[in-house]
């Protein structure tokens, strides 16, 4: 079967990423369908819903009242010892977002400049030119399926994956999107209540607590929180901690709130729990073929410190969509064409997210007590220079008191 109708672009995934290139495109006057394999865009939810500002300032995005849950005002970060610092600076400003109301908002906004969204419709394989849907030909469509019902084929001259974790048709378009485990956080998280909070996001560190990662706190209304944990991939498959082989991120957020009971949220109750597994690592070495873009999580691009995506995921569909507008114009969706993408990426947040990445790698070797000694001689307005990629003066101030860093923090000062 053959929908009857052609697109200019058919996009693979209705999340965040997907849903602002449509909006752009639509708005740009192209014919744009969205499919998503979910009955319903933005559910399940498998996120903190933590968002930063600062990360979608330059996007002038005015997130409407019911799509998010609660402002955040700053952030309080937690060393192995105990010891806090509080942050509250234009770094620290965000929301912790309802996502199943902010994906949905994101979808309806394109729906609204023209884009046709496709929902409970899985991207099975892809169609290639001289009836080959291998691995060689023009890429020239996409193989539909609504609810596992009979495969169904729809043409378009682009092919956007915005497939999140998973990117399985962008495998299929020959991207290397498997992720290695060293290259993943695996996460759980509880959406609990009842917490009293003070608006700020709170970040647990340890290695002992959360090997390479952290526990989250995202404060939501109502005296609600997202609980959460995130781990280094191969913690997971290998590391012992405590006479434990292999560490289970559930068991240690289970671990950490019963080591924590001024807290109190081993007596609260859990209104949601999940597992999920988000890319921490290099994002794909090329994002563009002929007649093939991979855009947001698809492409691993997400912070490697705190595995964030949602503001990468907008940021980069808008660069994308940019660009193929202009191709769409001279109608040639060539790799060539459709490369400026990259570059933009290149030139913009990936190197951000390469410093980032930098910087995660370093921490990893870090040991709680050189962990605590550090957050001890730190202050807040460190933290915000750290953020911004300068790593400079911080770790100056960290070596004139621990120079035997050295060795681990040379690599940020170079
Ligand atoms: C536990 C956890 C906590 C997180 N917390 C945060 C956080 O606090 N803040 C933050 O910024 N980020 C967070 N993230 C990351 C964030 O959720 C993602 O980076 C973000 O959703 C990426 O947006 P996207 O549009 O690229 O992909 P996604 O939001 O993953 O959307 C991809 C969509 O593609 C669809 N899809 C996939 N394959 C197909 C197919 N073959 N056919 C049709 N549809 C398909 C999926 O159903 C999905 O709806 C977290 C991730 C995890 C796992």
């Amino acid at each position: 079967m053959t929908d009857k109708k052609d697109y200019d672009v058919i996009v693979i995934g209705g999340g965040p990423a997907g849903s602002t290139f449509a909006r752009i495109v639509a708005q740009g006057g192209m014919d744009v369908l969205v499919v998503d394999k979910r009955r319903e865009i933005g559910v399940p939810v498998r996120c903190g819903e933590g968002l930063g500002e600062r990360e979608v300032h330059s996007q002038k995005l005015d997130i409407p009242r019911h799509a998010y849950s609660t402002e955040i005002v700053g952030a309080k970060v937690i060393a192995p010892n105990g010891k806090s610092i509080t942050w509250k600076s234009d770094e620290t400003r965000g929301w912790v977002l309802e996502r199943k109301v902010f994906d949905k908002w994101l979808a309806e906004k394109a729906v609204e400049k023209g884009a046709e969204i496709r929902s409970y419709t899985r991207a099975i394989d892809l169609i290639r030119e001289n009836g080959n849907n291998g691995t060689t030909g023009k890429i020239s469509g996409v193989v539909l399926s609504h609810g596992g019902r009979e495969p169904y084929e729809v043409r378009a001259p682009l092919i956007v994956s915005a497939e999140g974790m998973e990117s399985m048709i962008a495998r299929k378009a020959g991207f290397d999107t498997v992720h290695k485990p060293y290259d993943v956080d695996t996460c759980y998280q509880y959406e609990m209540k009842p917490y009293d909070h003070e608006n700020l996001i709170e970040l647990y560190f340890g290695n002992e607590l959360a090997p390479r990662g952290y526990v989250w706190i995202f404060p939501k209304a109502d005296r609600k929180a997202n609980v959460g944990i995130g781990i280094g991939g191969t913690s997971f498959n290998g590391t012992k901690l405590g006479g434990m082989k292999g560490c289970d991120p559930k068991i240690l957020l289970d671990r950490f709130i019963a080591a924590n009971p001024h807290l109190k949220l081993s007596e609260a109750s859990t209104l949601m729990d999940f597992g999920g597994v988000i890319s921490v690592g290099t994002p794909l070495n090329e994002f563009v073929k002929d007649n093939f873009m991979v855009i947001g999580t698809a492409a691993k691009q997400v912070d490697p410190i705190h595995g964030g995506g949602i503001a990468l995921a907008m940021e980069c569909g808008i660069m994308a969509a940019n660009v193929v507008l202009k191709a769409h114009a001279k109608k040639d969706y060539s790799k060539q064409t459709l490369f400026e993408y990259e570059k933009t990426w290149r030139d913009g947040p990936g190197k951000k997210v390469a410093k980032r990445l930098l910087l995660r790698k370093v921490m990893e070797k870090v040991s709680d007590d050189d962990l605590n000694y550090i957050f001890n001689t730190i202050s807040d307005a460190d933290l915000n220079q750290i953020m911004k990629g300068q790593f400079a003066g911080p770790v100056a101030k960290v070596l004139a008191g621990r120079p035997q860093l050295l060795g681990v923090l040379s690599a940020l000062i170079h």
